[in-house]
C-alpha cells in the first residue's frame, strides 16, 4: 500500500466506521467468545510474501468486530465509562495521518502549545486554581507512579536517583483501603516497597479514617519509618467511595506529606459546578490525576495529570542528552521531561475537539444525565424486594445483590451476573464488599439513553424470573 492509496482506504475505513455505529445495538455488548476462539482465527507464522490491503482490510471486517467487546455500545454498563466520542474518533485519525511524535517543542510545537493550552481549560472546566499546571499522560497509573517517584525523590533531595534507595530510612505511603491497585503498583515499581504503603480503613463516610491516620503516621515516625506521601481517591473504582479531601491535606500538608488524589474515573465530573463539594479542598493538592479518557469523550488514552509545582516531577524524571538539547530549550516546554517515555502522543488534539464540539455546557448535560437516570434504576432495585442496594454513589454508580430463591446471596447474585452478561444485552461488572459478591452498575456511555437505563432492571428481572 502507498501513501497515494491511503485517501480511498480512509473512506473505506470511513464507510465502515459509519456502518459499525449504526448497527452497534444491534451487536452483543461482549462477545460469546471461549479464550482462544480468536487466536484460532491468525495464522501462526508471519507472512513471508506481501498481501493486498483489500485483503487485510476485509479480514478485519470478518474477524475483528465480532471479537470485540464494544466500550460505546449504549447497554455498556461494565467497570467504568471509556468514551470515545465521534469527535475524539475524528482528532485521533488526523493525529494517526501525520504520525505525530511530540517528546519536544521542536518535535511537533503544535502539540507542545495546544496541550499547555487544553489543560489550562479543562483546569478552569473542573474549577481548579490557576496554580495547576498539567500534562497529559497515558494513563492514570502512569501518573500515579510519576507521582509516587516524586514523593519519593523530593523527600530524598533528588539523591535517590543516583545513589539509589541503599541503607536509607524505609519510607512510608498512605492511601485508603479503597485506593485502586494502580496505587500498589506504583508503590511497589518505586522501589518503596509494598510493604510501605498502609493502606488506612475507612470512617462511616467511606473516607480514609482521619485519626487513624494520623497515629499511623506518629507511629511510624516514631519506629524510625520516614512518611513521604498520600494518596487519596475521588470516585474510588469499586464503589465510587471519596476521601474527604480538605481534612486529609490539612494533615499531609502538617507531615509534610507530598499529596496525590487519584480522580481518575469521577474527576471529569466535576465539569458539574455541584458536584465540587465531593472534593472541596482539593486546591491544596500536589498532584492531582483525571482520566478525559473515562468521562470525557476523548478516547483512551488521555490522563491529565495536574501539578502544584511541576519542578519536584521534572527533576525526578527528566534528563537532557545532548542528542536532545534545541537552540530553545530554555524557553519551551519539553513534556518529555514531566512523564516516563521519551515519545509522547499527540494527545491534545482529541481534547480540543471534543471540548470545543460539546461547549462544557453539553458534556455537562452528558454527565448530569448519567447520574440522574443511574439513580431512577437504583431506586427501582431499591423498591423491589428481591434486591438490595449495597452501595450508591454520586457519580452514576451503585452496586446491589440479588437475593435469589436459594438464601444465597452471593451465589445467587453471580448466577444472575453471569446470565446476563452471557446474553450480551447489557454488560455489567462485579465487586466484593464486606465479603458480600455484588453487581456494579456504572453509567456512563455516551450514547446510552433513559431508555438504554431503565432498560437495566428490565433485563436483570428477566434473567431472574428464569430462575423461578
Ligand atoms: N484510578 C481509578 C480510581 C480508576 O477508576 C482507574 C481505572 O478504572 C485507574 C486509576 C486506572 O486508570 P488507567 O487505566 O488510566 O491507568
Amino acid at each position: 500500500m502507498k501513501y497515494k492509496d491511503l485517501g480511498s482506504w480512509l473512506t473505506e475505513a470511513a464507510k465502515w466506521t459509519d456502518s459499525y455505529y449504526s448497527t452497534i445495538r444491534d451487536q452483543p455488548v461482549r462477545p460469546n467468545l471461549s479464550p482462544g476462539d480468536f487466536t484460532k482465527e491468525l495464522s501462526s507464522s508471519p507472512p513471508e510474501k506481501a498481501e493486498g490491503i483489500e485483503v487485510v482490510f476485509n479480514d478485519f471486517k470478518r474477524l475483528v468486530p465480532r471479537a470485540m467487546t464494544h466500550w460505546q455500545h449504549p447497554n455498556f454498563f461494565a467497570y467504568f465509562p471509556a468514551n470515545a466520542a465521534p469527535a475524539s474518533i475524528l482528532a485521533e485519525s488526523l493525529v494517526s495521518a501525520m504520525g505525530a511524535q511530540a517528546m519536544l517543542w521542536q518535535t511537533s510545537p503544535v502539540a507542545t502549545e495546544m496541550e499547555i493550552v487544553v489543560i489550562d481549560w479543562l483546569r478552569q472546566a473542573l474549577g481548579l486554581s490557576k496554580d495547576f499546571k498539567g500534562t497529559i499522560q497515558d494513563s492514570a497509573t502512569t501518573a500515579t507512579l510519576c507521582a509516587v517517584l516524586t514523593m519519593r525523590e523530593k523527600s530524598l533531595n533528588f539523591t535517590g536517583l543516583t545513589k539509589g534507595l541503599y541503607g536509607i530510612k524505609k519510607m512510608r505511603i498512605y492511601a485508603s483501603d479503597n485506593a485502586h491497585s494502580s496505587v500498589d503498583k506504583a508503590v511497589r515499581l518505586s522501589g518503596i516497597g509494598h510493604e510501605n504503603l498502609i493502606k488506612i480503613s475507612l470512617d462511616n463516610n467511606l473516607s480514609i479514617d482521619i485519626n487513624l491516620l494520623e497515629e499511623q503516621i506518629k507511629k511510624d515516625i516514631r519506629s524510625g519509618f520516614m512518611p513521604v506521601g498520600l494518596i487519596l481517591s475521588v470516585g474510588s473504582t469499586s464503589i465510587g467511595a471519596s476521601d474527604k479531601i480538605g481534612d486529609l491535606i490539612v494533615l499531609a500538608k502538617k507531615y509534610k506529606l507530598f499529596s496525590h488524589i487519584d480522580a481518575a474515573w469521577a474527576g471529569p465530573a466535576m465539569i458539574c459546578p455541584e458536584l465540587r463539594h465531593l472534593w472541596s479542598g482539593v486546591d491544596g493538592a500536589d498532584s492531582i490525576v483525571f482520566n478525559p479518557h473515562k468521562w470525557l469523550g476523548a478516547q483512551f488514552d488521555c490522563s491529565i495529570q495536574l501539578l502544584k509545582d511541576p519542578t519536584a516531577q521534572i527533576n525526578t524524571l527528566g534528563l537532557r542528552p545532548a542528542y536532545l538539547e534545541t537552540l530553545e530549550s530554555h524557553e519551551v516546554t519539553n513534556f518529555n521531561e514531566w512523564t516516563i517515555p521519551l515519545g509522547r502522543r499527540f494527545r491534545a488534539l482529541k481534547i480540543w475537539f471534543v471540548l470545543r464540539t460539546y461547549g462544557l455546557t453539553g458534556i455537562r448535560e452528558l454527565i448530569r444525565n448519567h447520574i440522574t437516570w443511574a439513580k431512577e434504576v437504583e431506586n427501582l432495585l431499591d423498591s423491589d424486594p428481591d434486591f438490595k442496594i449495597i452501595t450508591s454513589s454520586p457519580f452514576g454508580l451503585f452496586t446491589f445483590q440479588y437475593s435469589g430463591i436459594s438464601g444465597d446471596s452471593n451465589e445467587a447474585t453471580k448466577v444472575l451476573l453471569n446470565k446476563i452478561n452471557a446474553s450480551g444485552d447489557c454488560y455489567l461488572t462485579q465487586t466484593e464488599i464486606n465479603k458480600k459478591f455484588v453487581i456494579r452498575v456504572s453509567v456512563g456511555t455516551f450514547e446510552t439513553t433513559r431508555h438504554d437505563v431503565l432498560r437495566i432492571y428490565d433485563t436483570i428481572k428477566l434473567y431472574t424470573c428464569e430462575e423461578n
